[in-house]
């Protein structure tokens, strides 16, 4: 085919677990977009991670149907289930053109958007273009609480910030993308390490959609962990306040232990408190073992780092290396 402009090329990253009704729903519908962006070439990356359902069967019969010949589809499949953050990660390491994009698989990230970011990443020249909800509607209430107060508490002490509201839904230059992909860490936070590459990030706002088929994988408990994992992984301060507060607790009880002298020099002797040292006792064993806990935390992050082994394990891909 000639083309008298070159066509960027736009990679679109799909992180899939047991997403049999829905990924040909989202291919067709993200198919619908490209008709619109004719100065684009897209090609798809779908990543199934290790689902137990026909996910990967429909992937390959959408990459056999894929007959035009602008648009390729792509897949890896990994050996298990290794979580969204991984199959992201296997994306981007694949990913080779001007632009990739990540997206969900459930139509929960409108692809309508599409345009709107191509437009702003290629009017600004910025390096990303992230959509971000302005509605939790249609969301468990105290599942928007957690999320919310997780969002303020991470911002207050970590390094980075984080927009609340800022879903996996991005487009990403070239750049950007090699400097992601270069972040060999297996212990991945996305939202955290997109902040922490830096560049330009623009924002588009979409109102909350629900998942077309299925549930969310996302169980509270999960979503807990994700944050305390996203936590850790970008702030040392809990670190400095466990030391802050022990050398507080010594100053505290140094001055404590001088008035005590005084005054058994200048009153004598006086009934020993019983309850209020068991108290303490306790109080300080539990501060001090939560603390440890926290260290542990710490850790146990370290030495799962320093094993170093792969962040997913491929089984089949239509991918050349
Ligand atoms: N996903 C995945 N691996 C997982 C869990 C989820 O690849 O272990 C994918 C899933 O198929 C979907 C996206 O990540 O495309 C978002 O998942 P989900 O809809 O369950 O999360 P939510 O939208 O509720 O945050
Ligand atoms: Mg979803």
């Amino acid at each position: 085919m000639m083309q008298t402009i070159p066509m960027k090329r736009i990679d679109v990253i799909v992180p899939c677990f047991n997403e049999e009704d829905n990924v040909k729903a989202f291919y067709d519908k993200t198919k619908e977009i490209e008709g619109s962006l004719t100065d684009y070439n897209f090609n798809y990356i779908f990543v199934d991670d290790g689902s137990t359902d026909k996910t990967l069967d429909v992937i390959k019969e959408i990459a056999k149907n894929a007959v035009d010949d602008i648009t390729v589809v792509k897949y890896i499949s990994f050996s298990r289930n290794f979580g969204k953050e991984a199959a992201m990660y296997a994306g981007i390491k694949s990913s080779t053109g001007e632009y990739a994009v990540i997206m969900d698989a459930d139509l929960q990230h409108p692809p309508e958007l599409l345009c709107e970011m191509i437009n702003k990443i290629e009017e600004t020249g910025c390096d990303s273009v992230s959509a971000r909800r302005v509605s939790r509607k249609g969301e468990p209430k105290i599942r928007s609480f957690f999320a919310r107060s997780f969002y303020r508490i991470m911002n207050r002490f970590s390094r980075i910030d984080i927009a609340d509201g800022a879903v996996d839904f991005r487009i990403m230059s070239r750049q950007m993308v090699k400097a992601i992909a270069s972040m060999p860490e297996t212990q991945r936070f996305s939202k955290g390490i997109f902040a922490w590459v830096g560049f330009h990030t623009e924002w588009v706002e979409f109102e909350n959609v629900e998942r077309a088929h299925g549930e969310s994988k996302w169980s509270m408990w999960a979503l807990a962990k994700y944050a305390l994992d996203g936590f850790i992984d970008f702030a040392d301060s809990p670190l400095k306040i466990v030391g802050l507060f022990g050398t507080f607790t010594a100053a505290g009880s140094a001055i404590y232990f001088i008035i005590e002298v005084l005054k058994t020099i200048i009153m004598g002797k006086d009934t020993p408190g019983y309850a209020s040292l068991l108290c303490l006792i306790l109080f300080f064993g539990g501060v001090i073992i939560s603390m440890l806990g926290l260290i542990g935390e710490y850790i146990g992050r370290m030495y799962l780092e320093t094993k170093g082994r792969p962040i997913y394990v491929e089984k089949e891909s239509n991918i050349e290396d």
